[in-house]
């Protein structure tokens, strides 16, 4: 019983569980065990660490309020750094119950999206960056064959990027939404060295600060497995895993 703790036995528990920075956490299980005085909780969540710029307020709260009083042809233009033209209007409400109460629901993993070709997954991711953008947080979105194109890209000579400032907003983003990963090759085919180590580095830095990340594929996490390594099946293994099937949707989302 929490109650039944001395401040001493809470501080310790909250010392081993407390990630290395609290900004930007989705979900903080133990909200009542955080000293307000020592960690400066946001006053509007009473959840998150404050940031210095915001006041009184966590990173999220104080993005969500300027979101807040934008037009709303400013806030679309938000959403379209994140979410693809053709999905900008994506919406919860058209999703399944099932899939729009999994997507919403309070992790520090992930979800794994998968199933067929067309069947709407990247309209539902659409649709939880928007979601998560209108409610003030970090959101990013790659197509993981872009990533792995834009890192080998910075080998060149005439690079103007590094691999570094490629990859560090995708690892302390809010939510990280990738899209498409070990598609590319059939199952039974290996990715290559480079991408798994990639694919690795992402979702353990990821999983380290309980900052979540929502993958779309059309493989189980047991053939991503086979594709990349059992390592990664193991952290997929930690994720929610959804999986989504039915008539194409394509047609009707163009
Ligand atoms: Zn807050």
């Amino acid at each position: 019983m929490l109650t039944e703790l001395t401040d001493e036995k809470l501080l310790g528990v909250v010392n081993s569980r407390k990630p290395s920075t609290a900004e930007g956490r989705l979900v903080n299980k133990y909200p009542v065990l955080v000293k307000p005085s020592k960690y400066k909780i946001c006053m509007e969540c009473n959840n998150r660490e404050v940031i210095d710029i915001a006041g009184p307020f966590c990173s999220v709260c104080s993005r969500k309020k300027v979101i807040n009083t934008l037009p709303e042809e400013e806030k679309i233009k938000h959403f379209m750094t994140v979410i693809p033209r053709r999905y900008i209007n994506a919406s919860l409400s058209d999703l399944p119950k099932a899939i729009m109460d999994s997507l919403t629901m309070e992790l520090d993993t992930g979800v794994l999206l998968w199933g067929p070709a067309g069947v709407g997954k990247t309209y539902a991711m659409s649709a939880i960056a928007r979601h998560f953008m209108a409610e003030g947080y970090d959101v990013n979105r790659i197509h993981y064959e872009t990533l792995c194109l834009q890192l080998r890209d910075t080998f060149n000579k005439q690079a103007t990027q590094t691999e570094w400032t490629i990859i560090e907003p995708l690892l302390n983003c809010d939510i990280l939404v990738i899209e498409d990963v070990g598609t590319s090759k059939s199952v039974g085919i290996q990715e290559s060295d480079f991408s798994l180590r990639t694919f690795l580095l992402l979702l353990d830095i990821r999983l380290e600060h309980c900052r979540p990340t929502y993958i779309t594929s059309n493989k189980s996490v047991e053939n991503l497995a086979k594709s990349f390594d059992e390592r990664i099946g193991d952290r997929l293994r930690t994720f929610l895993v959804i999986r989504m099937e039915g008539k194409s949707k394509r047609n009707e989302l163009q």
